[in-house]
């Protein structure tokens, strides 16, 4: 595949779509669990932050009496309190107190605001240059005077007796959520590259695999045409040939014009044969003709096809023996014209390379399941590195040899696409100066026949 541009430069494409599609869809679910991430971080955290502050504020309003004034009782809940206008040592904290213990334990602030938005006491850390006013609204992010961000929720206060009081603001630095997600994102950002080179290489892969099938038939593709182009400029060399030399004869008596005409009519015969075997393997690669199968009896054209080759054996001095072993006619659903055209190429093939006084057997048989038949004879034989590519198109064990009997190495193409047209099989057995058994074994049909042994199979 590699020598061929066009197979490269589409390798690379499928590669490069593969690649393309596969990083897009790689950074959607990137970017959506990184959001994910953070959106369930930010949930957890602004569940928690509530969950405190109500606690906290129900706790207040328990002791608040005044607005904007501290209560006494406050210190109660709040050891750890300090005033807005007095200078605060840091107390230690007081982990049984459970209220301060759950702000002491994160980095938590609370502060407590006046209705005019001035602070009057704040508990927990205490983040630098942060704005003492009240912000509008449930929830706010600020910033504090090294940059660090907090996350806030402000819930109003009110006193025992309903009056409103002040606010209360509970805040949680974002520096910790901040970290964890620039970890994921950038995890992701190089994560990201990797994961894509690793698709490319994965691609680059597949893409060849893919490409596997297509290329080996276009390579077949190639050779049929290679070879079919050869076998077709033959018999037109030939016949140029033929009416060259006559058109340079000035005067032609009519022996020669008649052997002129019989070359001519030998090659046309040799090419309308190669190109109507070359259509009708086409036709086949094209539609399983399933709709011309009928059931037809294996026994009538085993008898026809002996009958038919019976003059070219003698002439060949060959012996013709038809041995059929089976007691009841063989019926099988087939298209018969093709089963027909199978026997045929076999044993004429049979007949063609094996030497003078030898024997050809036609054998039909059946197992439990399938009819069997096999043609023997006891000709040249075929090597066993030949016997894998003998059902190749155009496939000739010698070409010379076998260009004198006229073949063009179509006939087991031809004979291996019937076979498998009927669900079949055909096998070869062979052995260089012995002889060669073909064996086609052929799926019975389930019916019995109604045809008995009266029918006649078309003749191509
Ligand atoms: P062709 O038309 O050339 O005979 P086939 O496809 O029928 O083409 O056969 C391909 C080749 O297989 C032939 O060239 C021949 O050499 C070899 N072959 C086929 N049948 C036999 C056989 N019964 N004995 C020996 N060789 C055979």
């Amino acid at each position: 595949m590699q020598q061929n541009q066009l197979f490269e430069k589409t390798r690379w494409q499928l590669a490069c779509w593969y690649a393309g599609v596969m990083g897009v869809i790689l950074s959607i679910c990137g970017f959506g669990v990184y959001e994910a991430i953070a959106h369930a971080h930010k949930i957890t955290l602004d569940r928690e932050l509530e969950s405190v502050a109500g606690t906290i504020h129900d706790s207040l309003e328990t002791v608040l009496e005044e607005p904007g004034i501290l209560a006494p009782d406050l210190r109660r809940f709040l050891p750890n309190l300090c005033i807005a206008t007095e200078k605060c040592a840091t107390e230690p904290r007081n982990p049984h107190l459970h209220l301060v213990g759950a702000i002491a334990q994160g980095d938590y602030y609370l502060r407590l605001v006046n209705l005019s938005g001035n602070l009057v006491a704040l508990a927990g850390i205490h983040p630098p240059g942060l704005s003492t006013q009240s912000i509008p609204g449930k929830w706010q992010t600020v910033v504090d005077g090294n940059g660090i961000r907090y996350h806030q929720i402000s819930v109003t206060l009110h006193t025992q007796d309903y009056r409103d009081w002040g606010y209360l603001q509970l805040g949680r630095s974002l520096a910790e959520w901040e970290h964890y997600l620039s970890f994921i994102k950038l995890s992701l950002i190089f994560g990201l590259p990797l994961a894509l080179l690793l698709v490319g290489f994965a691609s680059w892969w597949l893409a060849g695999l893919a490409m596997q099938p297509i290329y080996q038939s276009y390579q077949q593709i190639q050779q049929f045409t290679a070879d079919a182009a050869h076998e077709l400029r033959t018999p037109l060399a030939a016949v140029r040939a033929t009416v060259e030399s006559t058109l340079r004869i000035t005067q032609l008596n009519e022996v020669e014009i008649r052997e002129t005409l019989n070359s001519i009519h030998r090659q046309n015969h040799r090419l309308s044969q190669l190109v109507k075997d070359l259509l009708w393997l086409s036709r086949m690669d094209r539609q399983n003709r399933a709709k011309e199968k009928k059931l037809c009896c294996l026994n009538d054209i085993i008898s026809d096809v002996q009958e038919e080759l019976a003059a070219l054996a003698i002439a060949a001095n060959l012996t013709l023996i038809k041995n059929i072993n089976v007691a009841q006619p063989l019926t099988i659903v087939a298209d018969e014209e093709q089963l027909y055209r199978l026997v045929m190429n076999l044993v004429s093939n049979a007949i063609q390379y094996s030497h003078s006084g030898g024997e050809v057997t036609l054998i039909l048989e059946k197992s439990a399941s399938d009819a069997i038949i096999q043609i023997q004879d006891t000709g040249i034989g075929i090597s066993p590195e030949e016997q894998t590519r003998i059902f190749d198109r155009f496939y000739r064990v010698n070409s010379d040899r076998s260009r004198s009997t006229g073949g063009a190495g179509l006939g087991l193409a031809i004979a291996e696409a019937i076979v498998k047209n009927h669900n079949g099989q055909i096998q070869l057995q062979s052995q260089l100066a012995k002889g060669s058994i073909f064996t086609i074994r052929l799926p019975l049909a389930k019916t019995p026949s109604p045809f008995g042994n009266k029918i006649k199979p078309a003749k191509i």
